[in-house]
């Protein structure tokens, strides 16, 4: 049973969300002229290439030195990891570990959730609709925690300023970085989810996952 305002023959504009018959591939919303079509075009493509955009930045983001600092007048430059690791050292673990969360484990876990997602919206899975739902709520909710880093830098501002370090500068690695955290936003951002519930209504039906899309169509 085809469930979807797709299937139905509607579009959704995704400016004023209105709901629109659809005519051709894509068209203008009749409301606010805004031209769009039934699902992202090529959102797979786009959201693999930033994806894997970003995790080639990783490497490098690693490699190079994040930031330069003076202790004693001696400069200093340090990758994320050194850079925890003298955190540790002044006994600053609060700050080691937001900036480990921050660098490490929101950019990993968004790159492998991305991962995830576009192969089960590229062939029907063996997930339950449930489970599927659960799945992107997760990369969702990891979408806002990009902006720890805009945090990570108001630390190191402040860290500087209390005079533990007596000064810090930004060296190359942070530009890889950023670009990072800019790719897996722009990833992110080109996923279309409406294509998970796709993949499920190509997937052959068997009593229980249409008796639980039943109920999500009900809902
Ligand atoms: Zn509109």
């Amino acid at each position: 049973m085809k469930t979807s305002a797709k299937a139905m023959g509607l579009g959704c504009c995704p400016c004023c969300h209105k709901v629109v018959k659809m005519q051709a591939e894509t068209q203008q919303c009749p409301r606010c002229h805004r031209s769009f079509s039934v699902r992202k075009i090529n959102s797979l493509s786009h959201t693999f290439a930033w994806t894997i955009a970003a995790l080639v930045m990783l490497v490098p983001a690693n490699l190079y030195p994040m930031m330069i600092y003076y202790t004693l007048g001696q400069p200093e430059a340090s990758t994320i990891l050194e850079g925890i690791a003298t955190f540790i050292q002044f006994g600053m673990y609060p700050v080691a570990i937001v900036i480990f969360i921050a660098s490490f484990v929101v950019p990993l876990a968004k790159i492998i959730g991305l991962f995830i997602l576009m192969y089960h919206a590229k062939r029907a899975s063996k997930l339950t609709v449930k489970q599927q739902g659960q799945l992107y709520h997760i990369v969702e909710f990891l979408g806002p925690w990009s902006m720890l880093d805009v945090f990570v830098v108001a630390i190191m501002a402040a860290v500087v300023n209390l005079g533990f370090l007596s000064s810090i500068e930004a060296a190359k690695g942070i530009t890889y970085f950023g670009l990072m955290v800019v790719f897996t936003m722009l990833a992110a951002e080109s996923f279309d989810a409406r294509l998970l519930w796709d993949a499920q209504d190509q997937k052959p039906q068997t009593d229980d996952s249409q008796s639980q899309l039943n109920q999500a169509g009900s809902r």
